[in-house]
This record gives C-alpha cells, sequence and structure tokens, in this order.
C-alpha cells in the first residue's frame, strides 16, 4: 500500500460501571495501554477472556470511546471519528451476515452505503465484490444465502465483506473461535495469506496462543487489561517477561517448580540443577519448558516416572517431583534423540533423572512473579 497506515494507541484507557449491582465500583477493561502497530503488520491481541481484547479492539474501530488516551491512524488522531469514518474493516466471531440476502448482496452491502462522491456504479461495485469474493475463494458461492454454507464458508463471506472497501485497518475479534478445528487451521492460513497479499495492517484478537502465535508478526500478550509484554512470538516465548507470560505461552505448557537460589545454584527440592552466577539466595519459581529436559543418568533433576507416551514425532516423558506446582512433569524428547535409558529403567515408579537445557530454564521471583535474569552457564 501506498499510505503509511501505522496505528498508535496513546494511554488508552476504558473504564466500564461494574455490571456487579452490589459492587458499583468500576472495571478497567483497558489500563493504560501503548502500543505503535507497524504498517501492513498483523498483530496478534492474546490473552484470557475477559482481559480486554474486545474493548482494546472496538476502541480501535470507534464502537467504543475512550475514557482517556488517543488513537491515531497513519498520524491522524481519529479518537473522536465515528467507525464509519475510520477506513475500517471488522469481523467477528458470529459472521453476521445478513440471513436474507446472498453471498454478493453481503458482500455488496458496505459499498451500496457508501454516499456522495465515494458513490460507486453498479458495475464497480460488483467488480469489487468479486475481487473480495475470489481473494476468499468464494466467488462461486455469490448465488447462495447464508443458510446454504458451512461456518467455513460463512466466515469467509464476513472477511470478504470487510475486505470489499479495502479498509485501512482490518479488525478481527476471535473470528476462529466457531469454526472446528481443520478449518480454522486452514482459514488462519488463508487470513495470513490474504494479510501478506493486502498489505492492511491488520489487529487479530484471540485467546489461543498457538492461532496467535502462528500468524502473528507482533503479539501482545493482556492480563487484567494491561498490556504485560509485546515482541515477536517466538522471542516472547524464549524471554517471558514474568509468570504469566510464560504459563500462558506453550503447549504442553511449562513445568513450574518451587525452588531456592543458594550460593549461586539454583535447587529444586534438594538437587542442585543449574549454576546461575551473582543472583542473590531467595525463593523463586523455576520454569523448564518441556522441551528443555534431558534424560541422563547423571541428570541433576531426580523425579518420579509416571510413564511415557509415544505421540509420533516425539515422545513425552511425565513424572512427578514434590516441588513441582503441576500434578506431573512433562518432558518433550525428540524422536530423533534416541532415550537412552534401559527399556527397565523406563518403568512406572523408577527414578528418572534430567539436565535442564539452561536457556530454556527461567527464574520467576515468588513475590512478584517477574523473571529473573541470569548468566546461562549450566552447572
Ligand atoms: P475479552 O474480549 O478479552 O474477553 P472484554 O474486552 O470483552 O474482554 O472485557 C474486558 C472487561 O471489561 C471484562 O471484565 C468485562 O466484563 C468488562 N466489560 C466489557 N464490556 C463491558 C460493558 N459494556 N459494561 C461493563 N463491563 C464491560
Ligand atoms: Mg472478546
Amino acid at each position: 500500500m501506498d499510505i503509511d497506515m501505522e496505528v498508535v494507541l496513546q494511554n488508552l484507557t476504558k473504564k466500564f460501571p461494574s455490571r456487579d449491582r452490589k459492587n458499583r465500583g468500576e472495571v478497567i477493561a483497558v489500563n493504560d495501554f501503548t502500543f505503535k502497530i507497524p504498517d501492513g503488520k498483523l498483530i496478534g491481541l492474546l490473552g484470557p477472556s475477559g482481559c480486554g481484547k474486545s474493548t482494546t479492539l472496538n476502541l480501535i474501530s470507534g464502537l467504543e470511546k475512550p475514557t482517556s488516551g488517543r488513537i491515531f491512524f497513519g498520524g491522524d488522531d481519529v479518537t473522536e471519528l465515528p467507525p464509519e469514518n475510520r477506513g475500517i474493516g471488522l469481523v467477528f466471531q458470529n459472521y453476521a451476515l445478513y440471513p436474507h440476502l446472498t453471498v454478493e448482496q453481503n458482500i455488496l452491502f458496505p459499498l451500496q452505503n457508501l454516499k456522495g462522491k465515494d458513490k460507486l456504479s453498479k458495475e464497480v461495485m460488483l467488480e469489487k465484490a468479486r475481487e473480495a469474493a475470489k481473494m476468499v475463494q468464494i466467488d462461486e458461492l455469490m448465488d447462495r444465502k447464508p443458510s446454504q454454507l458451512s461456518g467455513g464458508q460463512q466466515q469467509r463471506v464476513a472477511i470478504a465483506r470487510a475486505l470489499v472497501k479495502m479498509p485501512k485497518v482490518l479488525l478481527l475479534d476471535e473470528p476462529l473461535s466457531n469454526l472446528d478445528a481443520r478449518l480454522r487451521l486452514q482459514t488462519r492460513e488463508e487470513i495470513r495469506r490474504i494479510q501478506r497479499e493486502t498489505g492492511i495492517t491488520t489487529i487479530f484478537v484471540t485467546h489461543d496462543q498457538e492461532e496467535a502465535m502462528s500468524i502473528s508478526d507482533l503479539i501482545v500478550v493482556m492480563k487484567e487489561g494491561v498490556a504485560l509484554q509485546i515482541g515477536k512470538p517466538q522471542e516472547v516465548y524464549d524471554s517471558p517477561a514474568n509468570l504469566f507470560v510464560a504459563k500462558f505461552l506453550g503447549t504442553p505448557p511449562i513445568n513450574l517448580f518451587h525452588g531456592q537460589v543458594k550460593a549461586g545454584r539454583i535447587y529444586i527440592g534438594e538437587n542442585a540443577v543449574m549454576d546461575v552466577g551473582d543472583i542473590s539466595d531467595r525463593e523463586v519459581y523455576v520454569g523448564v519448558r518441556p522441551e528443555g529436559f534431558l534424560p541422563s543418568e547423571e541428570g541433576a533433576l531426580c523425579c518420579k516416572l509416571k510413564g511415557i507416551e509415544v505421540m509420533g514425532r516425539d515422545i513425552s516423558i511425565v513424572s512427578e517431583n514434590p516441588a513441582s506446582l503441576n500434578p506431573t512433569v512433562r518432558a518433550i524428547i525428540g524422536t530423533e534423540n534416541k532415550l537412552n535409558l534401559e527399556q527397565e529403567a523406563l518403568e512406572e515408579g523408577n527414578e528418572v533423572r534430567f539436565s535442564l537445557i539452561p536457556h530454556k530454564v527461567f527464574l520467576f521471583d515468588r513475590e512478584t512473579e517477574e523473571r529473573i535474569q541470569f548468566e546461562e552457564s549450566g552447572l
């Protein structure tokens, strides 16, 4: 695109009067959110239900007015502009198509509402609708009614309708949540392709970390109205700012242990598992990604084996440790790293030992739950 459509959110805050009648306070749905969305990128807004994702999106679209803060599109302050003057395309979880209109009429709808100098001829409108339909591969279905389409097809129509005016900013609120697993995968790849082809600055809301990680140039992890961390998906996974982010990203999730730092070493229970240099003695949470364990007879971390799960591509070693916050510890070993353990060692109840891969191990303060940085040095 020729215009620079960077979107800037500046100290954006949205408070609602509490819906809870007994509790007359207010809900801070979005709390002092400052973020620059680069032109032409796809941003994933990620967080659990109720963290303020939809409210953030509604502020960007203009469906909600901020309590304070400003919003800029390509340098222009749009905070006071109504949604229809912002040049946005919106897609929601429930496709919200007009049931009595055909696919073509649904896609045409936003164009028919253009007034004055923006008004288009019938031919131009039909041409644009066809182009948008082609982009999401539903141009064969133009004469059908929404009830004659699958969920995935309906969502494509909704996307085509959002694209037909060539919006400056595309806003998608959990657009894949109503689709079954296979369609979800396919449609998210489709959205990525369309976004790349059109170069439209796009904000994609989801509570699904895998979805956000796979599709986004940048992710914003939100909790209780606050943006906790912003970065490239892999960077956020590899370097979580705090316990919440570490727990939210990754399947299977990170393994957490109660631990201590004593004299420059991390202890999980009695086991000294890693050297960490000059961190003062304290209580910590130790987080270990599932891929951060190497089974080895000399390994420092001692667990009790529960079972082995072979899942095609990799092997899970499921075990227990008294210091673990989760009921089980799950280690994932690629099948190419053949288990160098004797068969009889793999029986339930036996001891299994792991050494830890330093850059897969994170320390968090017990009080603040913030990450404690350390020099990786192994043991
Ligand atoms: P998400 O999309 O991440 O699930 P929302 O943005 O919908 O979260 O909601 C964020 C918070 O704001 C929640 O606590 C929700 O209950 C509250 N909230 C959202 N809309 C309203 C409203 N119109 N009135 C009162 N509270 C609201
Ligand atoms: Mg929502």
